[in-house]
């Protein structure tokens, strides 16, 4: 293999700020793991305050520039078209390091992760020349019109569990509408918005239009919340440091979209088809190690189905051995880190002292000691109360309860702090519908599960956060509105 970027491994990855490569004004770096095995993959420059500070000049400058300010909606479309290209170009060995820093399956990263970025820039290449304003009906001898004009300067904070994607989720839409961007990325996996922004650059970008700067989230993250000069804030991560945001960003009533935790409520009907039901819910709470936002983490089930269906849910959960994440028949991967390792194991824990039946899992692999693995684990008979039924615990750890009837299920379901998303599985479209209108979350599936799509619009009701990412709503995210009026007289 010689990609760029397996060659590139080992050495110390910089920090892109207008459109240089540079180390830490401090001289710092931190280490970047494998979470299948401990190891560490790279060291990494470390974004300090002074840092943050510099990338925050040249992504004014940026914006300011007439390079970028007058670059035509179409040209912005064809850069985010190369970005695609490139991405698409590289994509095994993207696929690759995303898998050997984050620790999910190459087989998802490359299909899912890889493949979705690059949807997302193709969408965004699309919008950027269709960016339109109004003319509006006025009384009075006006002639009056709107302009979506460009944010300016944002930040882009985002998680460990979808790094390319959630950088994509980002980027594509701010360049797309004009704005300038700085990319955090989680600092347990910062190695794939690197590469984003090396080939931003070789697409053309201009310098300072993305800017990439690795480091942890109280120092850099919270120097980028502060900064006077940032405009908007693009948070995705936990609810706790989206309050935490969202209070800090405040002192300079920075825009702020915030895409926050959940505890996903799946509804198993008693006239579903059971067997897709199955698979749907087994990928809802398993897919990514459950290391997903909206993972179906709450399994609610009619008591009428309820043996049969977690029967063949406990066979499915004890086929998914977790393995290697680079063996591409490994279908789930190790958690992210130790630390986390240690939460997910601590609710196991909880939900044992708290008298939920654990039927499967609760423990690690014995064959898989120095990656962060744990089996999947399935807990039965949850009272909606109990700690595992209303936190997130982001790791395959499923609560399932049982319920009588339809007003039962969907008063359980509403009742988290949290909306990001929800499912129901039955044959009756008339129930399905009416369930659908009644939960209270920012997306639900009906007989699916995790369908996402750069055209669709993706963000929570309640604590899950606000905003919406992704379709045309993300317009919403990097433009303002200015209005002009002309008197005619
Ligand atoms: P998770 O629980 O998924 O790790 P976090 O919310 O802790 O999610 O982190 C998501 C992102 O937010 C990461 O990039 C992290 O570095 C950053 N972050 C964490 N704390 C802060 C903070 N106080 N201010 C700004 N960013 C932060």
């Amino acid at each position: 293999m010689t990609s760029p970027t397996t060659v590139a491994l080992g050495a110390e990855r910089q920090l892109l700020i207008g459109g240089e490569w540079c180390r830490s004004e401090s001289g710092r770096t931190f280490e970047t793991l494998n979470p299948a095995t401990g190891d560490v993959i790279a060291e990494v420059a470390e974004a300090t305050e002074e840092d943050v500070d510099r990338a925050v000049t040249s992504a004014r400058e940026a914006f300011r520039s007439r390079e970028w300010s007058r670059m035509s909606g179409r040209d912005r479309g064809k850069l985010l078209h190369r970005i695609a290209d490139l991405l698409e170009q590289e994509a095994d060995s993207l696929a690759r390091l995303e898998t050997r820093d984050s620790g999910k399956p190459y087989r998802e990263a490359r299909r899912i992760d890889i493949e979705g970025s690059i949807d997302c820039f193709r969408y965004y290449a699309g919008w950027a020349d269709k960016i339109e304003g109004e003319v509006l009906p006025v009384s009075g001898p006006y002639l009056t019109y709107t302009r979506r004009e460009p944010i300016g300067v944002c930040a882009g904070i985002i998680p460990w569990n979808f790094p390319l994607q959630m950088a994509a989720w980002k980027v594509a839409p701010a360049l797309a509408c004009g704005s300038t961007m700085m990319l955090k990325p989680a600092e347990q996996t910062p190695l794939t918005a690197l590469e984003l922004g090396r080939i931003a650059l070789e697409a053309g970008v201009p310098a300072g239009v993305l800017n990439v700067l690795p480091g942890f989230g109280e120092t850099t993250g919270a120097a980028l919340v502060r900064h006077p000069g940032v405009d908007k804030i693009a948070f995705t991560g936990s609810t706790a440091v989206g309050m935490e945001i969202q209070r800090a960003a405040a002192d300079t009533l920075k825009r702020v979209t915030l895409e926050l935790g959940g505890k996903s409520p799946n509804l198993v009907l008693a006239d579903a088809d059971l067997s897709a039901a199955v698979k749907g819910a087994s990928a809802a709470i398993f897919y990514n190690s459950g290391q997903v936002c909206t993972a179906g983490s709450r399994l609610l089930v009619d008591r009428r189905v309820h043996d049969e269906f977690l029967e063949r849910l406990v066979d499915r959960a004890r086929r998914m051995v977790p393995g290697d994440p680079l063996d591409s028949a490994t279908r789930m991967g190790p958690l992210i880190s130790q630390e986390q390792l240690d939460r997910v194991l601590g609710y196991v824990e909880s939900g044992r002292s708290e008298g939920a039946k654990l039927v499967t899992g609760g423990d690690r692999p014995d064959n898989l000691r120095s990656g962060y693995f744990i089996n999947p684990t399935i807990f039965d008979e949850v009272g909606p109360d109990m700690t595992i039924a209303r936190e997130e615990i982001f790791g395959p750890v499923l609560a399932v309860i049982p319920f009588e009837d339809e007003e039962e299920a969907i008063e359980v379901a509403n009742s988290s702090i949290y909306g990001l998303a929800a499912a129901v599985w039955t044959r009756d479209v008339s129930k399905a519908h009416r369930i659908a209108h009644a939960l209270e979350a920012g997306t639900v599936w009906i007989n699916a599960y995790y369908g996402v799509d750069p055209g669709s619009p993706f963000g929570g009701y309640k604590q899950s956060g606000y905003g919406r990412e992704l379709g045309r709503y993300a317009l919403d995210l990097y433009t303002q509105v200015k209005t002009i009026w002309i008197g005619l007289r």
